[in-house]
């Protein structure tokens, strides 16, 4: 099938691992909308089974758990509080209040409680249901926003993907909201930048 449905369906497939390598929390689940800077955003919570695979990806919980369209719906609205915040700190600027409130909202939720096993070897979560793990995400949100680190968020510097990150480098010079993804890309580009010009010599 060569049908334009098709080959959105695929680029989704394609674009659908989710990100958590250098990336805080909120951040990490910021980034499920990628490539905000281009045209078409890629949504890598396209149905609730991916949020609830996100839950468990993210170590919130040890076991995926079951998710519903409108949980889907009001996880989305969280991400997008979250990242309207991390502009606004990027930015050194106050939030809407609506975005706060929804933060707010999600972290009154109860979390997920860490149980040691009676050998102290092994931890398992007690209620771990999604409504749990927005609350993880919105209170990383909150501790990042009262701590001396909220003048360390920045948006990264591809200009396709728009993920804010915290720049806990000394020198404060970390440009990408991922070496491994975001900063890759923009090395490989300016390599090949430099194999295409011409070279002064082999
Ligand atoms: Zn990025």
């Amino acid at each position: 099938m060569s049908n334009g449905d098709g080959r959105r369906e695929g680029r989704q497939r394609a674009k659908t691992d989710f990100r958590f390598d250098d990336a805080r929390l909120c951040f990490a689940f910021a980034g499920t909308l990628a490539d905000r800077g281009k045209d078409v955003h890629v949504e890598r919570l396209a149905r609730p089974e991916d949020l609830s695979r996100w839950c468990a990806e993210s170590g919130c919980t040890a076991v995926a758990p079951a998710c519903t369209e409108a949980d889907l719906d009001g996880a989305r609205r969280l991400r997008e509080a979250i990242q309207r915040t991390g502009l606004a700190l990027a930015d050194g600027v106050p939030p809407a209040p609506e975005d706060v409130a929804l933060v707010n909202g999600a972290a009154a939720e109860p979390t997920s409680v860490p149980v040691l096993s009676a050998d102290a070897t092994s931890v398992r979560w007690h209620g771990d249901g999604v409504a749990a793990v927005l609350s993880m995400v919105a209170r990383d949100l909150i501790e990042l926003c009262r701590s001396e680190h909220r003048t360390r968020v920045r948006i990264c510097g591809n200009p396709a993907c728009g993920t804010p990150f915290v720049d806990t480098s000394r020198a404060g010079a970390r440009r990408w909201c991922s070496m491994k993804t975001c900063g890759a890309l923009v090395k490989k580009r300016a390599y090949r930048a430099r194999a295409q010009a011409p070279a002064d010599g082999e």
